[in-house]
């Protein structure tokens, strides 16, 4: 549907919230926590043709589907973006982008930095925060302790957790070391506020007080 030529494009409606992090390095955790203090935020719950690991829930965790219907859907158009992980399909499904814009709230996406990089070139907007581990020896030690994983599947998430770090800190917004819950959660939900405080994003509407065209104040400020 076209916008009316009287209604000004909301390029900043919802924020498009994107965590990275290699696997262990406690971003899941922290969205979490995000979601459960924000009601406003909703989580991109993604696709994905890998099999439910430990106490993982269908429709929760992840939509587990089929290679078939993950096909389906990426003929549809369905997603925002997918990819290939350690040999299974990822995809985030368009919707979720879709509803926090309609209700100017938050997606929260909990996936990697080729998916990160994809959201930022449909919607520029987004914001890309990378979880850093605080030394590749605890990021090894907490994928252990996690006891799901193979040995093989271990030494290869460590060769992917080097190089998607590498490319989370060169392309990401935000970097946030996660070596204290508490002090890595404050830091998320800082730049969840600040970018909530961006212009554009702040509904001025009830003011009247839109800014020039040229987004620039009317006045020079003296002095
Ligand atoms: P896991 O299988 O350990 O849950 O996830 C493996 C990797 O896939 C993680 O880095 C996770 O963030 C990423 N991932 C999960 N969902 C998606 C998605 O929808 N798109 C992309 N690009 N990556 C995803």
């Amino acid at each position: 549907m076209e916008t009316p030529a009287n209604d000004k494009p909301q390029l900043d409606r919802g924020l498009l919230l994107v965590l990275s992090a290699p696997s262990g390095a406690g971003k899941t955790t922290l969205a979490r926590r995000l979601l459960a203090d924000s009601p406003d935020a909703v989580f991109s719950v993604s696709y994905t043709t890998r099999q439910p690991r430990g106490k993982e829930k269908d429709g929760v965790d992840y939509h587990f589907v089929d290679v078939q219907s993950f096909q389906d859907k990426i003929e549809r158009g369905e997603f925002v973006e997918w990819a290939e992980v350690h040999g299974h399909f990822y995809g985030s499904s368009r919707s979720v982008v879709e509803q926090a814009r309609a209700k100017n709230g938050i997606a929260v996406f909990d996936i990697d930095v080729q998916g990160g990089q994809a959201i930022k070139r449909k919607y520029p907007e987004a914001v890309l925060v990378f979880i850093l581990p605080p030394s590749m020896e605890e990021l090894e030690r907490r994928l252990r302790d996690r006891k799901t994983d193979s040995e093989e599947t271990i030494r290869k998430r460590m060769l992917v957790a080097r190089s998607e770090m590498e490319r989370g800190i060169a392309s990401y917004d935000y970097i946030i070391v996660n070596d204290d819950f508490d002090r890595a959660y404050s830091e998320l939900r800082s730049v969840v506020v600040a970018e909530r405080c961006r212009r554009g994003r702040v509904d001025l509407g009830r003011l009247h007080l839109d800014p020039a065209p040229d987004g620039k104040p009317s006045a020079a400020p003296g002095g």
